[in-house]
């Protein structure tokens, strides 16, 4: 059998939510052997991701966290100011060492809900002996960031934003391999890692730059996108709302 990819998707409530997790789902269904981990960044499970879940044709487990106050963004905050998704994955992580055991074999991917993925990203992925790594595009402010490569192995990365991270990785550039994870049980993403080594946090934990596992073609190749979705305008519906003619309540955006 396939080995299994372990989808980990931190996800919480907004207008987008519904729709980044549609199209999430709707690639995911296109990759045999997939195992998709939702984990709410909320105290509890909210029924339109309980029922999204159900209705989408995919092996999933549904969890939830929610982030502590003082580490969560506030309205208005600039979206780098705090790490997000880090408990969420923590909790994947060690839902995985509690369901999972050592004859079962997998990888593990975090892909954040509006990213873009194509699919061809999770073949590449598949037998991952310990982590593999790949370009990501449109991030970090260049057109893409890469692991650069030597004669099959990784030498250093291209990247402009803060290059002396011990892994300059966006987390949608690798996935890692399960027993791995299973190895290393202490391995964990850290919550106070400086701005920017939220990916160092756990993968210094596992391997070192020599051991990374090149794919797409020798990092060549872009198939992820860290795309980001614009917040929609509600000028109109707050107008209306104040005049008691909001949209209607019971329909679910
Ligand atoms: N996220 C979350 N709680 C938050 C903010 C974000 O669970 O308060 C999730 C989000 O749904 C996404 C991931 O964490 O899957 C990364 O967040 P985002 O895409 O906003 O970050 P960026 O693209 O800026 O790295
Ligand atoms: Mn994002």
């Amino acid at each position: 059998a396939l080995p299994t990819i372990y989808t980990v998707t931190p996800t919480y409530t907004r207008l987008v939510q519904k729709a980044e997790l549609t199209r999430l789902s709707q690639t995911l269904l296109h990759v045999p052997s997939l195992h998709w981990v939702v984990v709410e960044d909320s105290p509890v499970k909210t029924s339109l991701v309980s029922e999204l879940l159900k209705r989408s044709g995919l092996r999933y487990t549904h969890l939830c966290t929610q982030t502590p106050k003082d580490f969560k963004l506030q309205e208005g905050d600039p979206n780098w100011l705090k790490p997000r998704g880090v408990e969420q994955r923590n909790l994947a992580l060690q839902w995985l060492r509690e369901n999972r055991g050592p004859s079962d074999e997998g990888v593990v991917y975090f892909a954040d809900d509006d990213n873009t993925y194509s699919l061809r990203l999770f073949e590449e992925m598949r037998f991952t002996k310990r982590v593999s790594v790949w370009p990501v595009g449109l991030v970090g402010g260049v057109r893409f960031e890469r692991p650069l490569v030597e004669r099959g192995q990784v030498t250093g990365f291209y990247t402009a934003w803060k290059p002396n991270r011990p892994f300059p990785m966006d987390m949608a550039g690798f996935a890692v391999s399960l027993p791995l994870l299973l190895a290393n049980p202490a391995a964990r993403f850290h919550l106070s890692a400086q701005r920017g080594n939220l990916e160092s946090s756990l993968l210094q934990a596992l391997v070192s730059i020599e051991e990374l596992e090149p794919r797409a073609s020798n990092c060549t190749k872009v198939l992820v996108w860290h795309t980001r979705t614009e917040k929609p305008k509600m000028k109109q519906e707050d107008a209306l709302l104040l005049k008691g003619l909001g949209s209607d309540p019971s329909v679910e955006v």
